[in-house]
């Protein structure tokens, strides 16, 4: 599952709140050339790499997809994705809006998640709050601006007033997914193999 937002729009808040209260849900960890901001560890918020390593995992095609945001290179290993995939969890990957339609186009199953705070008053209360300079709150801003017109090409909407029904809504949309007769060809083939050893 993917999960992007406008900057300020709560996506590491409601992927903490979600991943707390649902054990279905892991953080599928990306990696970045960004330095590590005080109080975040290497291997549990991101890989923090250097930009010959980032280039390298490029080259080398062991990223699903990767961007350039705010000036600094973030992408989704494979690996990430698949080790959880293996272990039957649902990867939670919460990256850039345009990183989010990469992964759809590549995984046409990857579930896109959009998620909006209530209005635009609570988008730049929260952007002052974390202490983001005037410049930079108006180029989260004018960002925000293209980043919703790319709302519509994701598959549900949530809006992140209350962290809680947030994360909410969000394990509906995987309740909702998971019952998909595309989801569950295994059962279906299990069935069909037992009923035809049958002797009718
Ligand atoms: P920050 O530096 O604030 O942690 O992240 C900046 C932006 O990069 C956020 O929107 C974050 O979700 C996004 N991001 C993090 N990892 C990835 C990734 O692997 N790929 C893409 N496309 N965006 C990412």
């Amino acid at each position: 599952m993917v999960i992007a937002a406008p900057s300020g729009g709560g996506k590491t808040a409601v992927r903490a709140k979600l991943l707390e209260c649902d054990k279905r849900f892991r953080f599928s960890i990306t990696c970045t050339t960004r330095p590590s901001r005080a109080g975040e560890a290497d291997g549990r918020d991101y890989y923090f790499v250097t930009a010959a390593r980032f280039s390298a995992l490029r080259r080398n095609g062991k990223l699903l997809e990767w961007a350039k945001v705010h000036g600094n290179l973030y992408g989704t290993p494979i690996s990430s994705v698949a080790k959880l995939l293996q272990k039957g969890f649902i990867p939670v990957m919460t990256i850039d809006v345009k990183g989010a339609r990469s992964v759809k186009r590549i995984f046409p199953e990857t579930v896109t998640v959009f998620l909006l705070p209530p209005d635009l008053s609570t988008l730049t209360a929260r952007l002052k709050k974390r202490r983001e300079s005037p410049e930079n709150i108006r180029i989260r801003l004018r960002t925000a601006r293209n980043e919703i017109k790319e709302a519509e090409f994701f598959d549900y909407l949530v809006i992140n007033d209350l962290l809680g029904e947030a994360a909410a809504g969000i394990r509906k949309i995987a309740d909702i997914e998971c019952l998909k007769v595309s989801r569950r060809r295994a059962e279906i083939r299990k069935f069909s193999r037992e009923l035809a050893k049958l002797r009718l």
